[in-house]
């Protein structure tokens, strides 16, 4: 228990001080690329030798980045640029930024602009995934995307090392989803706030030393007998659920986390990069391919609701909380296919707004109570 309580405690370090894990890279002469949100292309970071750091904004107050953004582009972005233009990312070696959504497309420019210290590497996601040109043109966005990572280390990524990768991540994907059945079974100590942070830390840690971790949380908790937990379950779908402040409002509610579609959290563990199906450069492409129930991916008959509703099902949770990231897009175009979806399943729906630059939860906290009467 003594482990298991340290090793939560130091994931959750690593969530609140990322800037501590950076310098403890450096400090090892290790170069680290940061990563912006979400599915970036992480495996071609470390398999050219470098470490790969999640950027996810933080709780800050936005002024430099207004100079670029309007006031309606979503918080994470606002606050991403904002701390890359007050040099808090100094010692990153470049930053790899996924064109996801209209706001990344801005960021990328603004990136390059404001923040000349530090290199931008931009990826384009093709969203017409059906044809073979789809998978051929994404191969040479990662050629591009390698290229310029091999004149920060000098040396071209080999095939065998992508391959090493490769394991080191679908073996990561796979120890987070065991971590999360795991949890099930603990909700005492897997309160929503530490389950996001073993969640969150991930964007942390080397992959494989963050899989260790994970595994040594997962034995101490198969070790204690299971909790039978009381309280009200609920599945959380979104980008983040951030702020914490917002996951404690479950805990006084007596609300437990029982499955998650964050972006931050499993919808990127959900989808493992294939076995077979040619090189793996090409396999990493066909992940892509192979996603499904994502905003950010574009489908012709979106699977979201549907998905939702089984994973609700199938965790035994009562209701669904939408944590819509402010003047998010992609997400919002979503929100009535799952709530429809939700409802005509008879399991209710709550739509909390996500703004990581707000210092008060009340309406919230409000909603949240209400919400908890319901289910
Ligand atoms: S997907 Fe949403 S949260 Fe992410 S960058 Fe685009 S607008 Fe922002």
């Amino acid at each position: 228990m003594a482990d298991l309580k340290a090793r939560l405690a130091e994931l959750e370090q690593a969530c609140v001080n990322p800037r501590a894990r950076l310098e403890h890279y450096l400090s090892q002469g290790k170069k680290v690329v940061g990563c912006f949100a979400v599915y970036t292309p992480e495996e071609l970071v470390h398999a050219s030798g470098m470490i790969p750091m999640g950027i996810w904004g933080a709780q800050t107050e936005v002024k430099l980045a207004k100079r670029f953004l309007p006031a309606f582009a979503c918080p994470i972005m606002q606050s991403s640029l904002e701390l890359g233009l007050r040099d808090s990312y100094r010692g990153l070696s470049a930053v790899l930024i996924p064109t996801l959504c209209d706001t990344f497309r801005c960021i990328s420019q603004d990136w390059r602009f404001g923040v000349k210290d530090i290199p931008m590497i931009p990826v384009t996601y093709p969203q017409n995934r059906k044809i073979a040109a789809a998978e051929d043109f994404l191969i040479s966005e990662f050629d591009t995307v390698l290229s310029r990572l091999s004149i920060l280390t000098g040396n071209m990524m080999t095939d065998d090392a992508l391959e090493n990768s490769i394991r080191v991540y679908n073996e990561h994907s796979e120890v987070m989803a065991q971590f999360c059945e795991t949890a099930n079974g603990h909700l005492d100590i897997i309160t929503p706030t530490v389950r996001h942070a073993v969640m969150k830390s991930a964007f942390f840690y080397e992959k494989s030393e963050h899989t260790a971790i994970v595994r040594e949380i997962i034995e101490g908790l198969n070790e204690l007998p299971r909790h039978q937990f009381k309280g009200r379950r609920v599945i959380l779908s979104g980008i983040t659920a951030e702020p914490t402040e917002l996951l404690k409002i479950l805990e006084e509610n007596n609300i437990a986390v029982v499955g998650d579609d964050l972006a931050q959290e499993t919808r990127q563990y959900r989808t493992l990069i294939p076995a077979k199906g040619g090189t793996p450069i090409r396999r990493l492409a066909k992940q892509w391919m192979n996603r499904k129930a994502c905003c950010l991916a574009h489908e012709d008959f979106k699977q979201r609701g549907e998905m939702l509703v089984e994973m609700a099902q199938a965790k035994k949770a009562t209701g669904v909380l939408y944590c819509l990231m402010k003047f998010c897009d992609p997400e919002e175009y979503d929100y009535p296919i799952c709530r429809s979806a939700l409802q005509d399943a008879g399991i209710p729906i709550l739509l909390l707004e996500i703004d990581q630059q707000s210092t008060s939860c009340e309406q919230a906290r409000t909603r949240i109570q209400s919400f908890a009467d319901m289910i």
